[in-house]
């Protein structure tokens, strides 16, 4: 797989983007491209720092380097089970007898003298004793009473590691802006470091306004459905070292509106809401946000996910996506989460995509950017292929559970053919 990095600190870049600008059907759209960069150039990372116990740092954005205070291995070990012995009385052409004097375990090393022709048990890890710089595997040698035999052809200093190997004393082990996941914790674990600076993390208000909207266990009345995108955005906030909070439905009532917005914008360092952006509808909300902040309405060259709100409430990153089931995930996926780890101080937030050989027809009319719900698998071969989940509309949220990809077809195409190559994007790559 190759990864295709957004790149939150300068422009970003979609593999599949470009060459739509020019088609007068997306007159006054914005190619994916565009609303990326505009949105992370509004974007100021957060830089208040907060100290927290390693067991307490997965994903966490590391505040500034970290160096290493020790050499790690800070001693000349072994990666093996075998002997120890010295490189200058291995053999070069017949096998030779070396009598054991003595054992190093991990944790318990042999502090004895070693003489020409000795040698020591030595298990995985413990200490490689003076006198001896080179381990030979138990499995390539034989016993004879308190004496081991060795044959020819080992190299010096084979099956040890040397002190530093893996990191020097003063070297950058984790550079600021990084994002600590488990082999972080455990790197800085290795360091003997308890406490590590972090970016604080953000907290993210959200909500859904509208009057149809009903919360779960209320009855639908005719013309009624439940609120599910608070949940699809509730669930792809889990995975984000942020602070939710979820202020539930806020109805078509111009008062409350105001009201939500206001007490998200002081609680929060990024709203989200989802509906009530395109043109025309749930005005209030668009009102509203035109009197309280600076808010951009965009409509977007991508599919699905069309209409997109994005600026500030006071200090507030406003993110509203549209109300849509399938075009909230896509548009939170692809705009929405590079906005926020950018915001939140993350500088290395990669997307993997990855390219897969279609077994069927991608239906597609040229325009804009397709990110059609798709399975990838592995066929016969072993090559990763790719087939669509059918209905594409972006209402079908059960094709978006019956996935685990987006198929990306760029703008200018149109309905690709069985067998070509395509991009995907697997869900589980996306934070
Ligand atoms: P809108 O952008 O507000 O016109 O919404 C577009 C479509 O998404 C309409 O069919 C809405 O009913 C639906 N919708 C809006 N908000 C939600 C929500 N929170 N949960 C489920 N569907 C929604
Ligand atoms: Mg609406």
């Amino acid at each position: 797989m190759k990864e295709i990095p957004v790149n939150i600190t300068s422009k970003p870049v979609h593999a599949t983007q470009g060459g739509c600008d020019s088609a007068s059907l997306l007159a006054g759209l914005l190619t994916l491209e565009q609303a990326r960069t505009k949105m992370l150039e509004s974007i100021t990372p957060v830089s208040d720092t907060v100290e927290v116990g390693i067991m307490d740092s997965f994903g966490s954005i590391v505040a500034e380097d970290i160096t290493s205070p020790i050499n790690v291995p800070n001693y000349k070990n072994s990666a093996m089970d075998g002997y120890a012995v010295s490189a200058n009385d291995l053999p070069s052409t017949e096998s030779k007898k070396f009598k054991l004097v003595g054992t190093s375990w991990a944790g318990k090393p042999y502090s004895g003298e070693i003489k020409q022709n000795q040698c020591i048990r030595i298990m995985t890890g413990a200490k490689v004793p003076e006198g001896t710089d080179t381990v030979i595997m138990q499995e390539h040698i034989s016993k004879e009473g308190d004496s081991i035999i060795i044959s020819a052809g080992h190299k010096a200093e084979q099956n040890v590691r040397c002190a530093g190997e893996d990191l020097k004393q003063g070297d950058t082990v984790l550079k600021k802006g990084k994002l600590i996941k488990a082999a972080e914790m455990g790197l800085l674990a290795s360091l003997g470091v308890a406490k590590v600076k972090v970016l604080r993390p953000l907290k993210v208000s959200f909500f859904s306004t509208g009057d149809e909207l009903k919360g779960l266990g209320e009855t639908l009345e005719d013309g009624q459905i439940y609120d599910s995108n608070r949940y699809t955005i509730f669930g792809m906030l889990q995975k984000l070292n942020v602070e939710i909070n979820d202020m539930g439905v806020i109805p078509d009532d111009r008062e409350k509106i105001e009201a939500a917005f206001l007490t998200a914008a002081d609680q929060s360092d990024v709203i989200i809401t989802s509906g009530g952006v395109s043109v025309g509808d749930a005005d209030y909300v668009k009102e509203t946000l035109e009197k309280l902040g600076q808010i951009n309405f965009w409509k977007l060259a991508i599919k699905p996910g069309k209409p997109l709100a994005f600026g500030k409430v006071k200090q507030a990153m406003f993110i509203g996506l549209p109300g849509n089931p399938v075009s909230v995930m896509a548009t939170y996926y692809q705009l929405g989460l590079p906005a926020i780890q950018h915001l939140s101080g993350n500088q290395n937030y990669t997307p993997v995509i990855a390219k897969a050989r279609a077994t069927e027809a991608f239906y597609k009319r040229p325009g804009r950017l397709d990110f059609q719900r798709a399975i990838f698998s592995y066929d016969e071969q072993g090559e990763l292929v790719v087939k669509g989940v059918g209905m594409q509309a972006s209402h079908i949220l059960s094709g978006m559970s019956l996935a685990n990809c987006f198929a990306i077809i760029p703008a200018e195409s149109g309905t690709t053919n069985p067998g070509d190559m395509i991009d995907i994007q697997p869900f589980d790559g996306l934070i």
